[in-house]
């Protein structure tokens, strides 16, 4: 249940390798029983972020809160970590690997329950090495979810997975959310922040340049909505008027927060507009205002 409380305080997280700033400054709030999604271009900093968050590598500097205090030495056992790429053992089954986890515990979950919310049933006797990729993710959640953890972590958990194993998925994480658990979760797929997070933080170049709900980010960003031309529309227009544009596939859009100015500029100059549309906003044109970048899904 949401207590409006922040369950993780960051502030002014960094993180510098020899020559590298992975993360500049990263400061949020995580309030209990919402989902926090990290968004953000190939090497902006997210895994960082996270593997910093979840104290298993040390920061360069800034601090963190759990339930307003320093993590404890038991922080790593009360919160949940699903990994993208944990090994599982090849020869164990689903169930033997549910009950050698297990056994790292004091008070794990019952087995039956994570069985069912994580629709293992079927495949308890398949090898790890003969799973699906859907059917992988979801035994890497049920490890996540073994110690009853209050807060959870989710590294890219949908990727991968084709249409039908992901909503599968993201119905199982709405599940846990319901139940009342915290989430945090890195992805590059806007479709799964918009339908999963509460909140979201976009990262670029190790420091957090957007974060609010999706439908926030949205209004605030590409209120208007955004520009299409058809791909063989005629470039060197573009490139005398003030506005940013990207060719994409088969169609070029038109950067700019006052679509009416746009299209009377366009209109101005004569150009030809057959084809023109408008797109609703969502939260990939937020991400791609924001970076100039495309995420790859
Ligand atoms: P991706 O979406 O590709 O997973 P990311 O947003 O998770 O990217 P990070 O993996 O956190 O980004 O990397 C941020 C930056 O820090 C990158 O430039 C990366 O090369 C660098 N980096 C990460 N780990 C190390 C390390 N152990 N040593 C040196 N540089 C590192």
């Amino acid at each position: 249940m949401s207590t409006s409380l922040p369950i993780l305080e960051v502030q002014h997280l960094r993180k510098v390798y020899k020559s590298t700033v992975a993360v500049n400054d990263v400061s949020l709030q995580v309030i209990e029983g919402t989902c926090l999604g990290l968004l953000g271009p190939n090497g902006a900093g997210k895994t960082t972020t996270i593997e910093i968050i979840e104290d298993i590598i040390p920061p360069t500097s800034g601090e963190i809160r759990y339930r307003g205090k320093p993590r404890a030495q038991s922080f790593r056992e009360e919160v949940g970590i699903q990994f993208q790429h944990t090994s599982l053992l090849n020869y164990l089954s689903v169930l033997e690997t549910l009950k050698t986890f297990a056994k790292l515990f004091t008070d794990p979950e019952e087995l039956d329950f994570l069985i069912e919310k994580c629709q293992l049933q079927p495949i308890l006797e398949r090898r790890n090495n003969k799973l699906s990729g859907g059917q992988q993710q979801r035994l890497l959640l049920a490890l996540a979810l073994i110690n009853k953890p209050n807060l959870v972590f989710l590294d890219e958990p949908s990727t991968g997975l084709d249409p039908q194993a992901r909503r599968n998925l993201w119905g199982i994480v709405e599940e846990i959310k319901a139940e009342g658990k915290t989430i945090i979760l890195t992805t590059h797929s806007m479709e799964e922040a918009e339908h999963l997070c509460d909140r979201v933080a976009i990262m670029d170049q190790g420091d957090i340049i957007a974060d609010g709900s999706p439908a926030e980010l949205i209004e605030r960003y590409c209120g208007q909505g955004t520009i299409f031309l058809p791909g063989n529309f005629d470039t060197r227009i573009l490139t005398s008027l003030p506005y940013r544009w990207l060719k994409e596939h088969n169609r070029i859009r038109i950067e700019g927060d006052d679509i009416h100015a746009i299209i009377g500029r366009l209109s101005g100059m004569n150009a030809d507009l057959t084809g023109m549309s408008i797109g609703a906003a969502n939260l990939e044109d937020v991400f791609i205002r924001l970076t100039g970048r495309q995420l790859r899904d």
